[in-house]
């Protein structure tokens, strides 16, 4: 079944990532090897995959030009998306590369709350419910939820369909129903537990394929290669060049036809954990991006 073998081959690379995150190493040299390694193994991607470090929560992409490299305080996310034709693995973990492990119990927070959400994912079971049980163990560490960020439904080919998973208990009463797919992300935080939009992440996604001029060629090649998945700028300028590729991207933007989506960073100055699986709803759960 697609989903898991979408599945095994994100939790394959996601293990491998996390081997290779070390202080004075390069954040792009990662995601580039990761992103081999997934070609390696047949699978495409369903988001580009993202390193975001300390406050920074979400949509941080390091392209090939991006020279930060690890440090030895930053508290690292590493999330990656595989899919085998439109079937999706969303899975994502964190690594401490502080020398005494000072924010292991941050990285626990969401883990644990992670394990804990995974077993509720049975038919019936009530969204709130959910984000009840991530919030409950994430505030016994005397941490915060991020509440505006949450899990979500997974279709083939969309990445955020229908459905979301609360970080927190939302009274969300609508049930799980047999076979949906989700993503669970509980994100932990040492700040007040929201995110704000950051700097222009480079990541675009589809959202309006209506005609365009002079964007035309750029949106074929996307609607082509990745319908409505995110992709990031330097998979554009790869291929039609830096002039075209850029004019391109910003006429699209500009007539709405895509979404530029923005890094989201810890309002208060937080560090944030984050820990996420993909998984099926069955009487007994299936995590498709476990090892
Ligand atoms: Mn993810
Ligand atoms: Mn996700």
């Amino acid at each position: 079944m697609s989903y898991e073998k979408a599945g095994k081959i994100a939790a394959e690379a996601l293990q491998y990532g996390r081997r290779l995150i070390k202080p004075g190493i390069k954040l792009s040299e990662v995601v580039k090897k990761v992103e081999e390694k997934i070609i390696a193994d047949k699978g495409a991607f369903a988001f580009p995959p993202q390193i975001s470090m300390n406050n920074i929560t979400a949509h941080y992409y390091p392209d090939p030009s991006d020279d930060t490299e690890f440090k030895e305080e930053d508290l690292v996310k590493l999330d990656l998306g595989v899919q085998i034709n439109g079937h999706i693995a969303d899975t994502a973990l964190t690594v401490d590369l502080s020398e005494n492990n000072e924010h292991l119990e941050l990285v626990k927070a969401s883990k644990d709350a992670l394990k804990e959400a995974l077993t509720l994912f049975t038919p019936e079971t009530p969204l709130t419910k959910i984000g009840k049980a991530i919030e409950e163990v994430i505030v016994g560490y005397g941490f915060q939820p991020i509440r505006n960020l949450s899990g979500h439904e997974i279709k083939p080919y969309e990445l955020h369909a229908g459905l979301t998973v609360p970080n927190f208990n939302n009274k969300d009463r609508t049930p799980l129903e047999e076979n949906q797919v989700f993503a669970v992300e509980p994100f932990a935080t040492t700040g007040d537990g929201y995110v704000k939009d950051g700097k222009p992440s480079g990541i675009y996604k589809l959202v309006n394929p209506k005609n365009s001029r002079s964007g035309r060629d750029v949106l074929n090649f996307i609607i082509d290669n990745f319908k409505t998945l995110p992709f990031h700028k330097s998979q554009i300028l790869k291929k039609f060049g830096d002039f075209k590729g850029s004019f391109g991207l910003r006429i699209l933007e500009r007539e709405e036809i895509i979404h530029q989506y923005p890094q989201l960073v810890e309002r208060s100055g937080g560090i944030v954990s984050q820990a996420e699986h993909t998984v099926i709803v069955k009487d007994k759960p299936i995590i498709t991006t476990k090892i």
